[in-house]
C-alpha cells in the first residue's frame, strides 16, 4: 500500500486520476482507519488530503459555503456556523467524543455515507448541495441526490468533495438537531431528526422541512411530514398526525442499538418536541 501526502487540491486531483478506485482519500480517517483495520478495505493507495489548506474556508456570502475538511469540533466553534446553522452546529457538537469530534470532517462524514451520519439531516434541511473536483473539471448537484444507498454516493472514483453550500437560516426561521443515542453524543444515533420551520404572521406554519439519519439506507428528507406541518399550528393534533406520517414513511432496521419498532414509537414524539422548539425559537 503507498501512502500519498497531497499538500494542494491538485496534487490530490491528479493521484485520484492515477488510482481510481484503488484510491482511498484520507481526511481525519476517523472512518477510514477504522475500516482499513478491520481488513474492510485494502486500497492501493492512501490519498492523505488533511493538509489541503483552502479546503477548510468557510465563506458566507449569500449561501453559506463550508470547505469538505472543516472539523467537527470547528464547525461547532463557528459563531456564522452559529448564527446561520443552529442545527449544524448541534449536530457537530454530538458526533462521537470530543478526539473524533477534533479530526472528523464534514467531507468524511458526508463521504462516509453511513445511514447515521449525524452532520447529514441538518444538511438536508438547509438544502444543501455538493461541490465534487476531478481533473475533468467540477460538478455540483443537491446532497440528496448524491446518497444513493447504504454507504454507496453518487462520488466517482476520480472525484474530491470540495465543498457544501447551503442556505441560511432565513428571518421568522428556527431549526433544531435532535439526536437520539444510547450514550448520548458518544454514541452513533438511534435516530436523528433535523426541523427547520417558518412561521407565518398568525402562527402557522409557512415551510418546513423535515430530515431524518439512523432510519432509512440513507440519511434522507421526509416530505410526507412536510406536507403535514405546512399550514398548521403547532399543536397537539397536527403534531401528532406529522408524527405518525413520518413513523410510517422511514424504513427503519432493527440492529444493535435499537429495534425498528423502537425507532418508530419514538419518532412522534421526537418530531413533536423539535417542532415545538423551533416554534419557541422562530416566535422570538
Ligand atoms: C469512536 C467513533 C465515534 C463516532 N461517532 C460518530 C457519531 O456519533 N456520528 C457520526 O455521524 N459519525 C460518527 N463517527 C464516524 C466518523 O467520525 C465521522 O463520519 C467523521 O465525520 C468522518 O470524517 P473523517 O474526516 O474522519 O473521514 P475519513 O475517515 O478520513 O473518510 C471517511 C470516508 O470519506 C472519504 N472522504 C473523506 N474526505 C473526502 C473528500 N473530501 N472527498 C471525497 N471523499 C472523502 C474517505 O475516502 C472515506 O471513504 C464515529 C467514528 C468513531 C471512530
Amino acid at each position: 500500500m503507498q501512502f500519498c501526502r497531497a499538500q494542494s487540491l491538485d496534487a490530490a486531483l491528479e493521484y485520484l486520476a492515477e488510482w481510481g478506485a484503488d484510491g482511498c482519500l484520507l481526511a481525519g480517517g476517523t472512518d477510514v482507519m477504522v475500516r482499513y483495520n478491520k481488513s474492510e478495505i485494502a486500497p492501493g493507495a492512501i490519498i492523505h488530503i488533511e493538509g489541503i489548506e483552502p479546503l477548510s474556508l468557510i465563506t458566507t456570502h449569500g449561501r453559506t459555503t463550508i470547505g469538505a475538511l472543516n472539523t467537527h469540533r470547528g464547525l461547532a466553534g463557528d459563531a456564522a456556523i452559529a448564527a446561520r446553522h443552529p442545527a449544524m452546529a448541534s449536530a457537530a457538537r454530538l458526533v462521537g467524543g470530543w478526539q473524533t469530534q477534533a479530526v472528523g470532517t464534514l467531507g468524511g462524514n458526508i463521504c462516509n455515507a453511513s445511514p447515521a451520519a449525524d452532520l447529514a439531516p441538518p444538511l438536508l434541511v438547509a438544502d444543501a448541495h455538493v461541490t465534487l473536483a476531478s481533473m475533468r473539471g467540477e460538478r455540483r448537484l443537491p446532497l440528496d441526490e448524491f446518497f444513493i444507498d447504504r454507504r454507496v454516493t453518487a462520488r466517482r472514483a476520480d472525484e474530491l468533495l470540495t465543498t457544501i453550500d447551503l442556505e441560511p437560516l432565513p428571518e421568522g426561521s428556527a431549526e433544531v438537531y435532535l439526536k437520539l443515542g444510547r450514550r448520548g453524543a458518544m454514541d452513533v444515533a438511534i435516530a436523528g431528526l433535523a426541523v427547520r420551520l417558518s412561521l407565518q404572521e398568525d402562527g402557522s406554519v409557512g415551510a418546513a422541512r423535515v430530515a431524518v439519519c439512523s432510519l432509512a439506507a440513507t440519511p434522507r428528507r421526509v416530505p410526507e411530514a412536510e406536507a403535514l406541518l405546512l399550514g398548521a399550528r403547532l399543536e397537539d393534533d397536527a403534531l401528532a398526525a406529522a408524527g405518525q406520517a413520518l413513523a410510517g414513511a422511514v424504513s427503519p432496521i432493527d440492529d444493535a442499538r435499537g429495534t425498528a419498532s423502537y425507532r418508530r414509537r419514538v419518532l412522534p414524539g421526537l418530531l413533536a418536541r423539535a417542532a415545538r422548539q423551533c416554534g419557541e425559537e422562530a416566535r422570538q
